[in-house]
């Protein structure tokens, strides 16, 4: 959305973005993006909660809400609700009455079909952490681990303490970050935000720019 309102700026300065969301608010990084829209793109960036999407018109450019009625825009980019993907629903991974897949954090072997080990996306997370690239890799290697642990008779280690990190550029030169710490809880079961560990940038910057891009380069 950001980098959408950075293109305007400099080649349609009178466009509108319209951001419809069916959440009750934005979930990461909000008093950022919110300052940030408000103060280097005035006028230009719109946001709306609660706003649940109805129905989309075959030509795709005319949006249909349910409490605030029809919308239409020169380019629509709907983003359908998210779930694991069919082959895993296909595989049984996905409970009836879900979404996602649900996992032993400890392993990341599914806790409904013994023998498989789902990463990623796809995963039921843990309430509050969000899904994200480095959340998917340091799962991959906590998952790693239990089946090394398991190739030579030992139970997964007991306490793994994994990160998130998520950088968002605003422009073309600069970007903000949040970044979080987790570790599991042997007695919920679950992973749970370590109080205090991680933190949010006061403002984007140049020099988180060339964060986001090495943090890119280390994760791929
Ligand atoms: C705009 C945006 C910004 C983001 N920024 C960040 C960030 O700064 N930091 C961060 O950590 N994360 C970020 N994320 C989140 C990150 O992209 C995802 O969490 C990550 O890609 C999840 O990885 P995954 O491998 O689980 O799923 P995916 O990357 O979605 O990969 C799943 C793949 O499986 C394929 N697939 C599905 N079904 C089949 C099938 N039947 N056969 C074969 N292939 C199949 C799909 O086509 C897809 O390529 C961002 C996401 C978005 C959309």
């Amino acid at each position: 959305m950001s980098l959408v309102a950075h293109y305007l700026s400099r080649n349609n300065p009178k466009g509108k973005i319209l951001l419809f969301d069916s959440n009750p608010d934005i979930l990461a990084k909000r008093g950022l993006f919110l300052s940030l829209w408000r103060e280097r793109y005035p006028g230009m960036v719109t946001y709306d909660p609660n706003a649940e999407l109805t129905a989309v018109a075959a030509d795709g450019l005319e949006i249909d809400f349910a409490a605030r009625g029809k919308v239409t825009a020169d380019l629509v980019n709907v983003i359908p609700p998210q779930r694991a993907p069919a082959l895993l629903r296909d595989a049984g991974l996905v409970p009836a009455k879900g979404n996602w897949v649900p996992v032993d954090f400890l392993s990341h072997e599914s806790t409904v079909v013994p023998g498989i080990r789902v990463l990623g996306d796809s995963i039921a997370s843990a309430p509050g952490l969000p899904k994200s690239a480095h959340m998917a890799s340091q799962s991959g290697k906590v998952c790693a681990a239990a089946i090394a642990a398991r190739s030579r008779g030992l139970p997964p280690p007991a306490e793994p303490v994994i990160a998130n990190t998520c950088e968002s550029f605003v422009g073309a030169d600069q970007a903000m970050h949040v970044a979080g710490v987790c570790r599991y809880d042997a007695g919920k079961r679950t992973m749970t935000p370590v109080a205090g560990a991680g933190g949010l940038s006061k403002a984007p910057t140049a020099v988180e720019a060339l964060h986001a891009i090495g943090w890119v380069y280390n994760i791929l």
